[in-house]
């Protein structure tokens, strides 16, 4: 028996991104999904595959005070499923944190410590006269108390530290590696039927007010081609103007780095906001964050900029200068990550609802029927995908959104 057109769905999702491969693993689960009656493709601009946006470059952190509240309920719990259901634990780091705001003073570092002497990927190897933080090295556990650093954070200096504060209750925070968890959505949906296409989508194609597909460059015959499609997400992050103009959308490049400390170090599981007052510079402070991850690596992310979004997430600049300042700021509050070898040094864009508020989750009607449209996550992105993915699966396969009240969120409020 052959299925009306009405009840088939082709479901297209524009975007490889941690938003896009966590709607299509949600699809895919949904309990209405079969897939000989719905089809579900991603299709992503990276000649590389998924995640090589701000969904592969991101710190990774997971809170219960993320915001806006109404996703971040529905998010939190669906990472902790998540991670349950697929073994998120060796699969893609998901482990509880400890996370807090750190205060203190940098160590005045010779040149050669702040990253200029060494190549890229090239292992830092420890002068003991340039060792400025040598002197904080003692830790006096009164004053370690005082100053309210947990006992176990040992990989930041105590002396160059004004104060520690948690900024949440234990059980609050958690994190995943952004990278191998958007890889493991995308993955986990293929094992469904899922589809990943390697192709830049050009234009929606819209038919009396319904979308029909989209015309895209095929990223590896560079020819133009169609798809067609019932059902269309735009998850294309700070690129999704890019294929619906009217989006209020806005791009800031940050650019971040991994670091291997040395084998023997421990560096426990914390994420630290820092707010490093820099001794050359009397006056001024910086705020890099720092992500202790499993597998002794470190990632450290520095401030945004304005640098002006590429066509392509491939074609993302990276200012090494940008990458070498987040490592001497770092290594100026501890020994451990500037003896350690710095691996990444890399750049993406977060997407921003220009007039605040955001992220959009939910149907443009007002634009064509059959459109979605998930994105504007800002800072959020990681946490807040599988509750996103989860209320656009059930709007796409139920008709409305069950799991949470995203009223705030619907796209007919920014457009
Ligand atoms: C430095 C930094 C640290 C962060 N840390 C955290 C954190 O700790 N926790 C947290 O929750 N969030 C964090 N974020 C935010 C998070 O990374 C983003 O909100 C999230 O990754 C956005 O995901 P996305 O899928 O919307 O976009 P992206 O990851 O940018 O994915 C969009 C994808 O769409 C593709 N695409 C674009 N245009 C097209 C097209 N025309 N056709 C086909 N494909 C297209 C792109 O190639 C890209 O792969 C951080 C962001 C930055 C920059």
């Amino acid at each position: 028996m052959s299925l009306n057109k009405e009840s088939r769905k082709d479901i297209l999702i524009i975007g490889g991104g941690i938003i896009g491969c966590s709607t299509a693993y949600q699809l895919s689960r949904h309990p209405s999904f079969s897939p000989s009656t719905t089809t579900i493709k991603v299709i992503e601009a990276s000649k590389h595959g998924p995640a090589q946006g701000a969904s592969g470059k991101a710190g990774g952190l997971v809170a219960k005070w993320a915001y806006p509240k109404e996703l971040v309920a529905v998010s939190f719990a669906e990472h902790v499923k998540l991670a349950q259901e697929h073994n998120g634990k060796d699969r893609w780091g998901w482990r509880f944190v400890g996370c807090g705001s750190w205060e203190g003073k940098g160590a005045v570092l010779s040149d050669d410590a702040s990253g200029t002497g060494v190549g890229a990927g090239g292992r830092r190897k420890s002068l003991e006269k340039t060792l400025g933080l040598e002197g904080g090295r003692k830790s006096d556990p009164a004053s370690r108390k005082r100053k309210g650093l947990p006992e176990d954070l040992l990989w930041v200096d105590e002396g160059l530290t004004h104060s520690y504060s948690p900024m949440a209750s234990d059980g609050d925070t958690a994190q995943v590696h952004p990278f191998l968890f958007t890889t493991s959505m995308m993955d986990l949906a293929v094992e469904r039927g899922a589809e990943l296409i390697s192709g830049r989508v050009t234009s929606l194609n819209i038919s009396d007010g319904k979308v029909t597909g989209v015309t895209f460059v095929n990223t590896h015959s560079g020819q133009n081609e169609t798809l067609p499609a019932t059902d269309i997400i735009l998850a294309a992050g700070a690129w999704s103007p890019s294929v619906l103009p009217s989006l209020p959308i806005s791009a800031t490049r940050a650019h971040s780095i991994t670091i291997h400390p040395q084998p023997s170090v421990n560096i426990s599981p914390y994420v630290l906001f820092t707010e490093i007052a820099l001794p050359e510079r009397r006056g001024l402070t910086v705020s890099p964050e720092i992500y202790a991850r499993p597998g002794n690596e470190v990632y450290a992310c520095g401030p945004g900029d304005d640098s002006l979004l590429p066509e392509n997430v491939d074609d993302v600049l990276v200012d090494e200068t940008a990458c070498e300042s987040i490592h001497k700021h770092v290594s100026s509050i501890s020994p451990e990550l500037r003896d350690g070898t710095v691996d990444k040094r890399q750049a993406c864009f977060l997407p921003i609802v220009e007039t605040g508020g955001g992220p959009m989750v939910g149907a443009a009607s007002k634009v064509a029927q059959g459109l979605f449209i998930a994105t504007g996550h800002t800072c959020w992105g990681i946490c807040n995908a599988p509750g996103t993915a989860k209320a656009l699966s059930e709007l796409i396969m139920d008709g409305r959104i069950q799991c949470a009240n995203l009223k705030r969120l619907d796209p007919s409020n920014f457009i």
